[in-house]
C-alpha cells in the first residue's frame, strides 16, 4: 500500500470513529418494553436513567403517574402493574426528556441539574444554556404541529438565560426574541430547528 492511500484510510477510519463517538454521547436508549402476565417493564430502564443523568425516581414518578399505575423499580426495570396504553410508554418518556432534559437553545439531551439560589436549573453541556428546571410543569402533550412562515397565539410560559420569551406548541419549544413572561404573543415562526423554532413577534396582544 502506498503512502497516499495508507493515509487516506487513517482519514476516513479517523472520521467514521469520530462520528461514531458523537452519535453515541447524544444516543438516549429506547425504552425496551416487554409483558409478563398483567405486568408491563420496561427492560432497560437502568441504563436509560444513566444516559440522562436524572433521578431514577423522578422519572419513575412521572411515568407512572402518566397512567394511573402504580408499580415498582426492580433489578433496574421499571415494573407497571397494569398495562399502560400502545406507544404510551415512549410518548410520555419523550414528553419528560423535552420538560426535564432538553436544552431549549440547541436540542441537546446532554444536560445536567444544577442548583443556584434556591432554584434547580438544567443546563446544558454542549452550550452552557440554562433553564429553570419546573417552570412546564403543567404542559400537556399535545398533537399541534407548527410551520416555518406561519402565525401562531402563544403564551410565553417561561424565559431562557437571554432573557427570550419560551412558548411550547405540540414538540416544539419557540423561542421568542423580546417577549415577557406571561404575555401573550402574536409570532411568525421563522425558522425550525430539532425541538425548538425562532419567532418572531408581529403583534402584542
Ligand atoms: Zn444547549
Amino acid at each position: 500500500m502506498d503512502e497516499q492511500r495508507y493515509s487516506d484510510l487513517l482519514k476516513k477510519v479517523k472520521s467514521s470513529v469520530q462520528k461514531r463517538e458523537e452519535k453515541k454521547r447524544f444516543q438516549i436508549p429506547k425504552p425496551e418494553i416487554i409483558t409478563e402476565g398483567k405486568l408491563t417493564i420496561i427492560k432497560n430502564f437502568k441504563d436509560i436513567v444513566d444516559v440522562i443523568n436524572r433521578d431514577e425516581s423522578h422519572i419513575f414518578k412521572y411515568l407512572i403517574k402518566q397512567f394511573g399505575l402504580s408499580g415498582e423499580i426492580s433489578d433496574g426495570r421499571l415494573i407497571f402493574k397494569g398495562k399502560p396504553p400502545e406507544g404510551g410508554i415512549d410518548k410520555a418518556f419523550q414528553e419528560y426528556l423535552r420538560i426535564y432534559v432538553q436544552c431549549y437553545e440547541c436540542g441537546n439531551y446532554d444536560t445536567e441539574i444544577v442548583r443556584e439560589f434556591r432554584n434547580e436549573v438544567i443546563r446544558c453541556k454542549a452550550c452552557g444554556a440554562e433553564r429553570p428546571l419546573f417552570a412546564h410543569k403543567e404542559i400537556k402533550y399535545s398533537e399541534e404541529k407548527i410551520e416555518e412562515g406561519k402565525i401562531y397565539e402563544l403564551e410565553v410560559t417561561d424565559l431562557n438565560r437571554d432573557g427570550d420569551g419560551l412558548s411550547v406548541k405540540g414538540d416544539i419549544t419557540v423561542i421568542i426574541p423580546g417577549a415577557k413572561k406571561g404575555q401573550k404573543v402574536t409570532v411568525k415562526i421563522d425558522r425550525i430547528r430539532k425541538n425548538y423554532a425562532l419567532g418572531m413577534m408581529v403583534k402584542k396582544a
